[in-house]
Order: structure tokens, then C-alpha cells, then sequence
């Protein structure tokens, strides 16, 4: 999971949210009233916002799904803001499952747009667990269960980015060829982006190895 910033609003949500809402609060078993959040031009800032990935696990949306716009606050909590901009998001079919209608106002769920959530989680390789003492980082993680055992695919992928990470790191260290070095560190820094998938892990193993310098500021 990565600090995210929100981007402007999109034009369609400011010209329509107020009417949406009307429409959608008059009748909630109006699907077409409901899902108009789904709007194409929504649904494409949201994914410029978080790089094309789940705001959660940090899996490339159309790897496994095609993305679920996120109430951060479920709409069963509050209908309000069912089409409020600050309270969307994305996320894969996997995370959205498991937060579910997940609220509590005692034990909020972590919020990338808020929280500094890159200090309250730790990474062990494609092990993700919370830092001692953060109650919010530790419910997140058990309820998003990113390494239980129906979560496999998603653990398998993240062991393949640690191996094909060595893999560069294992080149870089042993070439002395400046040009070459100098693609390889550019793989590194581009692994470690947020553009990237995983890049949260691929930065703490970079910091734990010992290469802070080649990590984007
Ligand atoms: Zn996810």
C-alpha cells in the first residue's frame, strides 16, 4: 500500500453528483440510479489516481479483475456519499470482497489519501503485517488477509517480483559496464515506483539490502 494524493474531481461527478444522489436516495432499488459512480470517466481518473492498481494490495487492475470502484466509507454506512469524490476509489474484486461493509468509527480501516500508511505497514518479502501498536494498520491487514491461503495467487506474484528483483540486483552488482549499470539502476528505480506493482515491497527490500540510494525521493 502506497500514500496516495487525490486527484481534481472529475467534470461528470460535479455536474451530476447533487441529482445522482437525489435519484439514487428516492429509490435504492433503482440499479442504474446506483451504480452511476461507475461512469467511465470516473472510473479513469480513479486508476490515473493509483497508478492502475488496487489501492490495497497493489495488484495491476485487469491482472485479476477489471477494478470495483471503493466506497472508502460503505454506503450502507452512510448513503450520503455514495457519489462523494474524496470517498472513492479502486480496488481489486479481492480486497473490495474482504472490507466488504467493514466500518468502524473506534477502529477505522487505514486510508492511503490520509494516513501515512507506508510507516504503519512492514514488508517480510511478499509478507505484509502491521507495525506494533498501530490498531488501524492491524485490522486493515487481517481484514484484507494478504497472505492467507485463498490469497496464493496473489503471494505467488509477489515471490516473483522479490526473485526477478534479485534477479537485477545480482546484475547490477556484478557489472562493471557504467552503461549497463546504468540500465539496470533505472530498472531498480522504476521497481520501486509507485507505478509499479508491489512497489511497497520491492522498496523495503531495497532499504534492507542496503540501497536507499537508488530509491526515488
Ligand atoms: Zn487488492
Amino acid at each position: 500500500m502506497r500514500n496516495l494524493t487525490k486527484r481534481p474531481k472529475p467534470v461528470v461527478l460535479a455536474e451530476n453528483e447533487v441529482n445522482w444522489l437525489s435519484d439514487y436516495l428516492s429509490d435504492l432499488s433503482n440499479t442504474t440510479n446506483k451504480y452511476r459512480y461507475r461512469h467511465r470517466d470516473i472510473k479513469s481518473e480513479l486508476k490515473i489516481e493509483t497508478s492502475d492498481k488496487c489501492v490495497y494490495c497493489e495488484s495491476k487492475i485487469g491482472y485479476n479483475t477489471p477494478g470495483d470502484v471503493e466506497h472508502k466509507v460503505p454506503s450502507s454506512v452512510n448513503r450520503n456519499l455514495h457519489f462523494t469524490w474524496n470517498n472513492l476509489t479502486i480496488a481489486c474484486t479481492e480486497c473490495n470482497r474482504r472490507k466488504n461493509n467493514y466500518f468502524d468509527d473506534t477502529c477505522m480501516f487505514l486510508d492511503p489519501y490520509v494516513d501515512n500508511v507506508e510507516s504503519c505497514l512492514e514488508h517480510h518479502g511478499p509478507v505484509v503485517t502491521s507495525r506494533i501498536g498501530n490498531n488501524k494498520a492491524e485490522v486493515t491487514v487481517a481484514i484484507l488477509q494478504f497472505c492467507s491461503e485463498d490469497r496464493i495467487a496473489l503471494v505467488k506474484r509477489k515471490i516473483a517480483k522479490m526473485q526477478e528483483l534479485q534477479h537485477v540486483l545480482e546484475r547490477y552488482n556484478s557489472t562493471d559496464q557504467g552503461a549497463l549499470r546504468e540500465v539496470l539502476l533505472r530498472q531498480l528505480r522504476d521497481m520501486a515506483s509507485i507505478r509499479c506493482e508491489y512497489s511497497a515491497m520491492v522498496r523495503s527490500a531495497l532499504q534492507l539490502k542496503g540501497y536507499s540510494e537508488v530509491i526515488e525521493s
